[in-house]
């Protein structure tokens, strides 16, 4: 089902870890970004698409994990984009012939694997790397990129919607997972990160994180506080006074403490001296 988060805006949200799909009306059809995750799930987003009379003419992915790279068959043919750095490493990881097999037995829970419809994964184009904004027919995009979770990933600002979509930041129900891997500074590069939404929040009204809920203006700065001072934590290997990964953690993401306790022992390795 569709719900509107602002005018011109819609949302579809997936079971899975509250992810949220963003339709946002062109003057020829809509963009989609992060579609969804199970097939059920875009196939229902397709009937509502075609209720609304509307077709898909741009997909864009914010970052290169499984759970905003898919798409369905219903969803059309549409130019799908990503940032240069972002395509660069799904072409990357899916270039071994047994990535979308090793994909579905690792990285999707098994509750869910079959349920995820993996064809059509990955397919994008990467944008040039600085491009400034989607290339659509609608509301102006801006591509605000940087280095925190993922490589390449963007969040995306609709300045004329007062919309922020956080891509897999600023989550009310995840804590910040830093991308170990790909980087010589996380911790420096995620606060980065959150100085460079924080520089795009003045005239956000309504934020949509690639997972958990949608937030109003006042969330946008409530969060940027909590997710830093979470990083502050971890940077200090701190006890985070987080509810996030806290026992009264909700949304039975029972998961995260151990995420949690990896960043930390991820880091402890990275910067010992
Ligand atoms: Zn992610």
């Amino acid at each position: 089902m569709l719900r509107q988060a602002a005018e011109g805006v819609l949302i579809h949200q997936s079971e899975f870890c509250q992810s949220n799909a963003v339709v946002v009306h062109g003057r020829a059809g809509v963009l989609l970004i992060d579609p969804g995750v199970q097939g059920y799930e875009m196939d229902c987003l397709a009937d509502d698409l075609r209720g609304l009379g509307q077709t898909v003419v741009a997909g864009f992915s914010t970052h290169p994990h499984w759970d905003h790279l898919l798409w369905h068959a219903r969803l059309g043919a549409a130019p799908r984009y990503g940032t240069a750095r972002c395509a660069a490493t799904v072409r990357d990881r899916l270039s071994d012939p047994g990535a979308k097999a090793r994909i579905a037995a690792v990285l999707i829970p098994p509750d869910i694997a079959d349920q995820v419809p993996l064809d059509l994964l990955g397919l994008i184009a990467g944008l040039p790397a600085g491009t400034a904004r989607i290339p659509w027919d609608g509301p102006q995009v801006r591509i605000i990129e940087h280095q925190a979770h993922a490589p390449g990933h963007a969040a995306l600002l609709i300045e004329e919607r007062g919309v922020l979509v956080a891509g897999d930041m600023l989550s009310d129900v995840l804590i910040p997972m830093l991308d170990l891997n790909n980087t010589a500074d996380p911790i420096e590069d995620y606060l980065a990160a959150l100085r460079l939404l924080e520089g795009a929040a003045g005239d956000v009204d309504v934020l949509v994180p690639g997972h958990g809920s949608i937030g109003g203006a006042d969330q946008v700065r409530a969060r940027i506080e909590q997710d830093r001072a979470y990083v502050h934590a971890l940077r200090d290997a701190g006890v985070p006074g987080d509810p996030r990964v806290g026992p009264s953690a909700t949304f039975g993401k029972d998961w995260l403490p151990g995420v949690h306790e990896r960043q930390l022992q991820g880091l402890a390795r990275r910067y010992v001296p």
